[in-house]
């Protein structure tokens, strides 16, 4: 079957036991020489994909609602993308952007201009990861600002690198064996304070969330005047794909505004289309300083940007760069990305089709009571089982039937297919995702 092909072809299909006899023989060569820190879900081995099908080694045919983790957001090889990036390839692979010119370099900067959720001009310095743009953000904060402390939420994921594992609070196993990590870093609670405790201030107006930052944390460990950054995930991610309430981020706003603090978003996971607004803070109006892309920016190729407004990116020549960020071919699929995006009108179905399986989610969980919570925006949807037993289940049995889910927070699953999944294909998600709750709730986890 031609490529194209598969996009339309039937999914899930199985052929073969999973993981099959080739998929088998990927995991034992695999498990012989690469780093045992990669954090394998399950035995998934893919060949080739399209759309929001992916045939694995062994030919069985997979409905992904994983998108490379938030990534093919334009499906995976889209025709477009694919000839951007082959035309570019077959042009220019790499000239470093640092030391040098690149016209396509600019022409992402403008695109991204034109689409950043900030009045006024901004700025935008290219990288090769989502944690790259993170750790220039931090750079970027720190420098201009001359402040030094960074606060950042429990439950946040912000990448791996020292920078970025120092804000993520998400999982100890993240931090646990590499400290000392980045100074200056506090933590605070997300959103709605599900999991805040301990936090004093609860009672009264607002958010307690809010206060904890303003009255305890500014109050007894650093001083507001130190604060470079409050750097923000618009919605969580790999914390579990949580929605905060409705004020929440204006309210986080403000208290940058009185105090001079930089407001970074996290949008590496919910920018791009998949909440169903081409950004997350758009949701609120809220006007991020810093606003970090990455995964699905280019639709797969290793791409990522820290946008700032003009009047915040003051660093001066030199003071930062990359031999690699902004490569042009990652660039070219930049530019086809947003161009599908547009053309294909995908952010308007992210928020379309992410209604319809948010209702279909529901309708389920009014039949299971195994799911406790369905939440989310557009394409980046979470369903909270009865409890991480339950969800790492449903997540294996799911892979199982040949339906690609993937694991976030303690207990639940996050759905974050590409912006063009379907209604047709959302209906037949659902359908698989019920048989497999309602296994999992028969049998026991
Ligand atoms: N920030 C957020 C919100 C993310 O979800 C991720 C990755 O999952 C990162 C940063 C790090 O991106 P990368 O894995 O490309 O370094």
């Amino acid at each position: 079957m031609e490529l194209e092909g598969l996009a339309a072809a039937e999914a899930p299909r199985l052929i073969s036991e999973l993981p099959g006899i080739n998929a088998q023989q990927v995991l034992e060569r695999d498990a012989r020489t690469t780093s045992p820190s990669l954090p394998r879900a399950y035995p998934f081995v893919p060949a080739r994909a399209a759309g929001s099908v992916v045939e694995d080694v062994d030919g069985n045919r997979f409905l992904d609602l994983n998108a490379g983790i938030a990534v093919t957001s334009t499906g995976h090889c889209h025709p477009r993308v694919v000839e951007a990036i082959q035309a570019q390839a077959a042009e220019l692979i790499h000239y470093s952007a640092s030391d040098f010119y690149l016209p396509i370099y600019s022409e992402v900067a403008e695109r991204l201009d034109e689409v950043a959720p900030m009045s006024g001009p901004v700025r935008s310095f290219l990288t090769n990861s989502g944690t790259e743009a993170v750790e220039a953000g931090i750079k970027l904060a720190r420098w201009a600002t001359g402040r030094q402390y960074l606060i950042a939420f429990y439950n946040s994921f912000h990448g791996r690198s020292y920078g970025s594992v120092s804000l993520t609070a998400s999982k100890a196993t993240y931090r646990a064996g590499f400290a000392p990590l980045l100074p200056g870093v506090l933590h605070a609670y997300y959103g709605d304070g599900r999991d805040m405790q301990m936090a004093p201030g609860s009672a009264g107006e607002g958010f307690p969330t809010l206060d904890y930052i303003e009255h305890f944390l500014m109050k007894r460990m650093v001083a507001p005047q130190e604060v470079a950054a409050i750097v923000v995930e618009p919605v969580l991610g790999e914390g579990g794909y949580i929605v905060p309430p409705d004020g929440w981020l204006t309210g986080l706003r403000e208290l940058c505004d009185r105090h001079g603090i930089y407001l970074i978003c996290d949008e590496v996971q919910s920018g791009m289309g998949r909440t169903g607004k081409m950004w997350a803070v758009e949701h609120e109006g809220v006007e991020p300083d810093i606003l970090l892309s990455g995964k699905g920016i280019a639709s797969g190729m290793p791409l990522g940007a820290m946008i700032a407004k003009d009047s915040k990116m003051t660093w001066t020549v030199g003071t930062h760069g990359s031999t690699y960020g902004g490569n042009p071919v990652a660039c070219a699929a930049a530019l086809a990305t947003l161009d599908v995006i547009a053309d294909e009108h995908l952010v308007e179905n992210a928020d379309k089709v992410g209604h319809m399986l948010m209702e279909g989610l529901r309708d389920i969980q009014s039949r299971h009571p195994l799911i406790r919570e369905v939440r989310g925006l557009g394409f980046m949807i979470g369903v909270q089982l009865a409890n991480h037993d339950a969800a790492a289940e449903v997540e294996q049995r799911s892979f199982r039937a040949g339906l690609l889910i993937l694991g976030c927070g303690d207990d639940a699953i996050r759905m974050s297919p590409a912006l063009s999944f379907d209604e047709d294909r959302a209906r037949v998600a659902l359908e698989v995702f019920e048989t497999v709750v309602d296994d999992v709730e028969r049998t026991g986890a």
